[in-house]
C-alpha cells in the first residue's frame, strides 16, 4: 500500500489542535532484490523519513512495508529483531553514529553480543573479515573513531552495517560530508559490495549526479511525493518532470548547452502543500490546471514513470 508517515507537531500553547506534517504522502514504490534504487530530492522532500519506514526505525501512518512478501510494519519487536539482521541503515555522519569512547574493534563486535553470537572467536573472525570487505584491516580494531579521516569512518560506517550480514541496507547521504575524490571510493566500494555479497540498497541522496552514479532505478521526491521515476539504464527519454530536469540543470556541465531551468522560490513549507500539482508555484510550465488538478504518477513509456500533467502518453516534453 502507498506509504504516508505525519509527524506530529510539538504541541503548542494556542494551537487548537495538533497539526500534522506530511513528511511523505502515499508513495509507493518496490525494490527487486540485487537492485539499487536511488531516492534524489531536496532536504526535507521526505527521503529520509522514506529510508527510515522501510527498516521500521520510524512508524509509518499509513500504509504497509513489505520485505521478501512479510509485511514487516506491525510486527512484533522479537520479529523485529530477527529481521533487523537483514535491513540495515548507514547514515550520513558516521562520527554521531559511532561512539568516540569506543574502539572500532568493539563498535562492530557488539551488535554480535546483540544479536546472540557468544563465540568470542567466531565473533573476531567476522570483525575481521567485516572490515577487510570495507578495505580496512584488523590493524583498526584497537583504533578510536577519532582516529580516523571522515572516508575510513564512513568505511566504518558501512562495516557496522555489514558485520550481522543485511540483504538490504538503506544508504543516507553517506557520501554526503565527504570530498569527491572520497565520494568516489566509497560509491564503488558501495558497489562492489552489492555484486560480492548479493546486497540490494535504497540509496538517499540531494545529489543527482552522485544517485544516477549508483543507482539502477531513480525517484525523484517533492514534498514527500514521488514525482518520477526512471531507469537509468533503461529508459529511453531520460527523466521527463520539470522538477527532475530543473534539478538536473542545477549540476553545472560545462560541456552542455541546454538551457538553464532556475528553480523559483524555495522547497514550500511542509505544513502547506499546495493543492493541485505539489510543484507548481516553482514550476515554470505550470498551466491553469496545475493548481487545481494533483497529476497522478503515471508509467509513460516502459521503465518510465512521471506525475505530471504535460506529460502524456507518447507526448514527451522535449
Ligand atoms: Fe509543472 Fe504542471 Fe507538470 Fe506540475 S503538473 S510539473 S506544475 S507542468
Ligand atoms: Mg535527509
Amino acid at each position: 500500500d502507498a506509504l504516508t508517515k505525519h509527524y506530529p507537531l510539538p504541541k503548542m500553547k494556542l494551537l487548537e489542535k495538533r497539526q500534522f506534517v506530511q513528511a511523505v504522502n502515499e508513495i509507493s514504490f518496490e525494490i527487486a532484490e540485487g537492485e539499487i534504487f536511488g531516492l534524489v530530492g531536496e532536504s526535507g522532500c521526505g527521503k529520509s523519513t522514506t529510508g527510515q519506514m522501510l527498516v521500521q526505525l520510524v512508524k509509518e501512518s499509513q500504509g504497509s512495508i513489505y520485505y521478501r512478501d512479510q509485511q514487516i510494519n506491525g510486527i512484533s519487536t522479537t520479529e523485529m529483531k530477527a529481521l533487523r539482521r537483514d535491513l540495515q541503515i548507514v547514515f550520513q555522519d558516521p562520527s554521531s553514529s559511532l561512539n568516540p569512547k569506543k574502539t572500532i574493534g568493539w563498535l562492530l563486535e557488539e551488535p554480535l553480543i546483540i544479536h546472540g553470537y557468544t563465540n568470542k572467536t567466531t565473533r573476531k573472525e567476522i570483525v575481521i573479515e567485516t572490515l577487510e570487505q570495507v578495505g580496512l584491516g584488523s590493524d583498526y580494531l584497537k583504533r578510536y573513531p577519532h582516529e580516523l579521516s571522515g572516508g575510513q569512518k564512513q568505511r566504518v560506517g558501512i562495516a557496522a552495517a555489514l558485520v550481522l550480514k543485511p540483504r538490504f541496507i538503506v544508504i543516507d547521504e553517506a557520501v554526503s560530508a565527504l570530498d569527491v575524490s572520497v565520494q568516489s571510493q566509497i560509491l564503488n566500494l558501495l558497489l562492489e559490495l552489492r555484486s560480492k555479497l548479493g546486497l540490494t540498497y535504497l540509496f538517499i541522496s540531494h545529489d543527482l549526479n552522485v544517485v544516477q552514479y549508483i543507482s539502477d532505478r531513480v525517484g525523484v521526491m517533492y514534498l514527500g511525493r514521488l514525482v518520477e521515476v526512471f531507469d537509468v539504464d533503461h529508459s529511453v527519454n531520460g527523466p521527463l518532470h520539470p522538477y527532475t530536469k530543473a534539478l538536473f540543470s542545477a549540476i553545472p556541465d560545462v560541456k552542455s548547452t541546454r538551457e538553464r531551468m532556475v528553480l523559483k522560490g524555495d522547497v514550500p513549507n511542509p505544513l502547506s502543500v499546495p493543492d493541485g500539482c505539489p510543484f507548481h508555484p516553482r514550476c515554470p510550465l505550470a498551466i491553469d490546471k496545475c493548481s487545481k488538478e494533483r497529476p497522478a504518477l503515471r508509467t509513460i513509456a516502459p521503465h518510465h514513470a512521471v506525475s505530471c500533467h504535460l506529460i502524456e502518453e507518447g507526448d514527451f516534453l522535449s
